[in-house]
C-alpha cells in the first residue's frame, strides 16, 4: 500500500487557485529533493555514479536546476532537450544524448555541448564519422532481442526499434576504437514503468556479463554502464514503490561477482531515470465544471488530455482525489473526463469517488513525469501552466499557461491578409 497525498491544505490550495486559476500542474520541490538524495545515497556505492535525469519526463529548466543542484546530469534525445539541459547549467559529460533516428545537426549540437553521444544503431558509427567525426568518448545502446523478456509498455525487445544487436555491439567497439574513440560506455533501456526489482537486477546482470565479454573478446574495457530508465512508480494504491536501497544492493552484489573478477573494477554506473525521480511529486489540479447524467455519470473537468495523455494513450491509472473530500465515502461511480472531441479523453473510467459537485477541486496524482510534457494542441486545446511549491512554502510559476497567441504563433497571419483565395 502506498498513500496518495497532496502537499497543500484545501484552504491553501483555494488561495493558490485565486492567484493561478485551474488547471495547472503543481510540483513539490521538497519531495523531489528528498527523493533525489535517497537515490544518491543508495547508488553512491558505485564508482562514478551519475543519474542523468530523463529530460522528456519533466522538461522544465527550473526542475532541471533543482536536480542539477543535487548532482544530477541530464539525458536528452532532441535539440530542444539539449538546450533545456544547457539552460539549467548541465553541460559536458553530465549530458547523455540517448537519441534515435538522430539527424546530423543534433549530433552536432550534442558534440558542441560536450555531451556523451549514445549511439542507437551500428550504421550511425559511419554516419557520425561523416558528420563531424567520432568523439573520443562514445556509448552504444544494446538491444538484447530474444535474450530479454518484454515489458508491458516498451514491449518485446525483439520488436523494439532501439539499439544494436548483440553481434553488432561486439563489432562496434573495435570499429569505434579504429576510428579514434578511446573511452566507451554501454547502455540499454528495455523497460518502462517497471516495478519489479528482479527485472531491473536481471538487466544489470545482462549488461555486466556483456561488459566482461566485450573486454575478453575485443580488449575494450568499458568506462561506464548506463542502466537506462524505466523504473516504475506506484500509480495504484495497491502498488509498492521500488526500494532504491534494495535495488542498489542487488546490483552491487552483481558488480562484486561479475565486474570485479572480470577485471573491470572501476566501471562507472550511470542511470537515466525520469519517472521514478519526479513522477510522484507532481499533481494536475483541475476544477469540476460539469456533472452530466446520461447512461453513465460524467464529471467534466477544466483540463483535458492535452494536459495529461497517459490515461488515453496507455489506459494508465492515475489516482484521483477531491480536495476536502479525502475521507468522504466513495458513494458514486464516475467517468472523469476532459473537453476534447475524442471519447478517449477520460482521466478515469467507472471510478469509485466521493460525490462531486461543480466547483470541486479535483486532484490527479502522479503527474510529475510524462504528464504535461506529452501534451499537444489537437482541437485547439491550450496546455496548462506549471507551479512549483518551494521548500519554504512559497509557490512560483515556472511555466505560464498557453494562450491563443501561442497557438497561432506558427501561422503567418500577415500572409493570410494578402492571401488570394481565388487564383
Ligand atoms: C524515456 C527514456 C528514459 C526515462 O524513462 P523513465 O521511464 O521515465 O525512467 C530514459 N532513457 C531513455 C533512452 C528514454 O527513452
Amino acid at each position: 500500500m502506498n498513500e496518495k497525498t497532496f502537499p497543500l491544505s484545501k484552504k491553501d490550495l483555494e488561495d493558490l487557485i485565486r492567484r493561478y486559476p485551474t488547471p495547472f500542474y503543481l510540483y513539490d520541490e521538497g519531495g523531489i529533493r528528498e527523493n533525489a538524495r535517497a537515490l544518491n545515497r543508495a547508488f553512491g556505492v558505485f564508482p562514478g555514479f551519475l543519474e542523468h535525469f530523463a529530460v522528456k519526463a519533466l522538461p522544465n529548466p527550473f526542475i532541471l536546476k533543482i536536480l542539477a543542484s543535487e548532482g544530477f546530469g541530464a539525458d536528452c534525445s532532441s535539440y530542444a532537450e539539449l538546450l533545456l539541459a544547457d539552460m539549467a547549467g548541465i553541460r559536458g559529460e553530465k549530458i547523455m544524448f540517448s537519441s534515435n533516428e538522430t539527424p546530423a545537426e543534433e549530433y552536432g549540437a550534442a558534440r558542441d555541448l560536450g555531451a556523451v553521444i549514445n549511439l542507437d544503431d551500428f550504421t550511425h558509427i559511419e554516419y557520425l564519422e561523416r558528420h563531424g567525426g567520432i568523439p573520443r568518448l562514445i556509448s552504444c545502446r544494446y538491444n538484447p532481442g530474444p535474450l530479454k523478456s518484454g515489458n508491458r509498455i516498451i514491449g518485446n525487445p525483439q520488436e523494439a526499434k532501439y539499439g544494436f544487436t548483440r553481434d553488432q555491439i561486439l563489432r562496434a567497439y573495435p570499429l569505434l576504437s579504429e576510428k579514434g574513440a578511446r573511452r566507451f560506455g554501454l547502455h540499454t533501456m528495455v523497460a518502462s514503468n517497471e516495478l519489479s526489482l528482479d527485472y531491473h537486477i536481471e538487466t544489470a546482470r545482462m549488461l555486466f556479463k556483456l561488459a566482461v565479454e566485450i573486454k575478453e573478446k575485443t580488449g575494450v574495457a568499458l568506462e561506464f554502464i548506463n542502466l537506462g530508465g524505466g523504473v516504475g512508480i506506484p500509480y495504484k494504491i495497491e502498488d509498492r514503490a521500488l526500494d532504491f536501497q534494495d535495488l542498489a544492493k542487488g546490483i552491487d552484489a552483481l558488480y562484486r561477482s561479475i565486474i570485479v573478477p572480470g577485471g573491470l573494477g572501476s566501471l562507472g554506473i550511470r542511470i537515466e531515470w525520469g519517472r521514478a525521480i519526479t513522477g510522484p511529486y507532481g499533481w494536475l489540479v483541475s476544477t469540476a465544471i460539469h456533472v452530466k447524467h446520461i447512461y453513465r455519470e460524467y464529471i467534466g473537468l477544466d483540463s483535458c488530455m492535452a494536459d495529461l495523455m497517459r490515461p488515453a494513450l496507455y489506459g494508465a491509472y492515475h489516482h484521483i482525489t477531491v480536495a476536502g473530500k479525502e475521507n468522504a465515502p466513495h458513494a458514486k461511480t464516475y467517468d472523469v473526463v476532459g473537453s476534447l472531441c475524442e471519447n478517449n479523453d477520460k482521466f478515469a473510467i467507472q471510478r469509485s469517488l466521493p460525490r462531486i459537485e461543480p466547483g470541486d477541486i479535483v486532484i490527479i496524482h502522479d503527474g510529475g513525469a510524462h504528464g504535461r510534457a506529452m501534451g499537444f494542441n489537437y482541437n485547439g486545446k491550450l496546455r496548462c501552466g506549471e507551479l512549483l511549491l518551494r521548500t519554504d512554502g512559497s509557490v512560483v510559476r515556472i511555466r505560464r499557461p498557453e494562450t491563443v497567441e501561442d497557438y497561432f504563433a506558427t501561422l503567418d497571419t500577415g500572409a493570410l491578409k494578402n492571401f488570394q483565395e481565388k487564383l
